[in-house]
């Protein structure tokens, strides 16, 4: 019997790679509603919207990968139920799937806005190639751009459409930048760069309502009152975990698939990973449903050692990276809690470090333009006794 993995994004490939690297002989079956062949996501919101980059040129692996490992993937196959007690999956086609064991590695999805307006054409989202390649026709063809939401994706999609000559607004609900991830230091850093290269920033700014002309986007109306001008609009306001399946299989879900330290959910066939997954992090202390390229390469890794029978790979700490108009921003560690910040700044050479503790243990690190310290500073960050 086969292990199916729905969803072929990166924890989805990872946990089909782990699989053969720890012995794993049987079947493997991938499935991905998506038309293309899996990608990688990062770039979708830095240089392949402002460049030409072909769609193939950004593989999760190489096609080669699939036939060399005998790992079978079928596109276009969108999973619509799990038959739980048969050890079934169906498509929307009707195609149906069985497996031994159940991999569900399905993501998120960009949540979408629901105010006045937010129907008209010029109204963007990015997750997926498809939006990426929309996304990136209509940079072209518009002057003023409004990226709604400053966290990560919001501002590399703003600094690459800067790096264009567009005009950008960046509005943003919370009274700073990127307030989930990263400190003031890096957040206050990282705006004045962009603002430096013509970013406009409208913080504690609410959207209430999009205005339109001949059914296109024209104007962003703040609680305020104030109005901004927009051909286009970006929304970046984070992502929703894919848990219909697993909630109509009466899984165990909260904000994302509860999942025990195998990754396995409330049924012993069934495991999650990735960005749909809700999984106890060390690190974190607490149960915690991460969106990083690292999470979800651990959890395909863990999944996998724990279907085959080795032992759980030594818990490494969270990471995330973005790219920013000539910044590189790194950070390592559970930035939570913490009771001391160390900052070293140098506003010239766009520099900056800062170390987090929490009584004294040093619980996260974060770099802009130091990725060699930031990898010295890697092994520094323990788990909690
Ligand atoms: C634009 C963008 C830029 C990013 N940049 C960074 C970055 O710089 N650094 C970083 O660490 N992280 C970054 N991330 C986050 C990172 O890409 C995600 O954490 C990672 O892709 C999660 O992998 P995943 O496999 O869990 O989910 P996904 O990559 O979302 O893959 C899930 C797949 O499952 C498919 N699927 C869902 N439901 C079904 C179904 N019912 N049937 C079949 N298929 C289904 C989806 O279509 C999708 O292809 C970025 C994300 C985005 C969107």
């Amino acid at each position: 019997m086969a292990i199916v993995i729905v969803g072929a994004g990166t924890a989805g490939v990872n946990a089909a790679f782990w699989l053969r690297q720890y012995g794993y002989k049987g079947e493997i079956r991938l499935l991905s509603k998506e038309s293309v062949v899996p990608y990688q996501r990062p770039p979708l919101s830095k240089s392949f919207l402002t460049s030409e980059t072909a769609e193939s040129a950004i593989p999760l692996k190489p096609e080669s990968f699939y036939t060399n490992n005998n790992i079978s993937i079928s596109l276009n196959t969108q999973i619509v139920s799990i038959d739980v007690g048969r050890k079934v999956v169906a498509a929307k086609d009707g195609e149906e799937y069985a497996y031994e064991k159940l991999i569900l590695a399905t993501g998120a999805s960009a949540r979408r806005l629901t105010c006045e307006g937010s129907e008209l054409s010029g109204v963007c989202y990015l997750r997926s190639m498809e939006d990426a390649k929309n996304l990136r026709r209509k940079l072209v063809e518009s002057a003023s751009v409004v990226v709604l939401g400053g966290g990560v994706i919001g501002l590399e999609v703003a600094s690459a459409a800067v790096g264009i000559g567009r005009r950008v607004t960046v509005i943003e609900a919370a009274p700073r930048v990127m307030a989930r991830v990263v400190t003031p230091a890096a957040a206050n850093l990282v705006r004045a760069r962009l603002e430096a290269e013509g970013v406009g920033f409208k913080l504690n700014a609410k959207l209430t309502s999009i205005k339109g002309r001949n059914g296109h986007v024209d104007q962003c109306v703040l609680e305020s009152g104030e109005e901004v001008q927009a051909d286009l609009i970006i929304v970046g306001i984070g992502a929703i975990p894919e848990l219909e399946l697993a909630t109509e299989a009466a899984l165990e879900v909260s904000n994302g698939v509860v999942v025990d330290d195998q990754m396995r959910t409330s049924d012993t066939s069934i495991y999650a990973i990735g960005d749909c997954a809700l999984a106890r992090n060390l690190f974190f202390g607490t149960m915690v449903r991460l969106e990083t390229i690292h999470n979800a390469v651990t959890q395909a890794q863990i999944v996998a050692s724990s279907i085959c029978g080795t032992s759980t790979p030594a818990p490494t700490p969270p990471r995330f990276w973005s790219d920013l108009k000539g910044m590189t921003l790194q950070g390592l560690g559970a930035l939570k809690d913490y009771d001391k910040l160390v900052v070293a700044i140098n506003n010239e050479t766009v520099e900056l470090e800062v170390l987090a503790y929490k009584q004294e243990r040093l619980i996260a690190t974060e770099t802009i333009n130091r990725p060699k310290r930031q990898g010295a500073l890697g092994g520094s960050i323990k788990l909690p006794d």
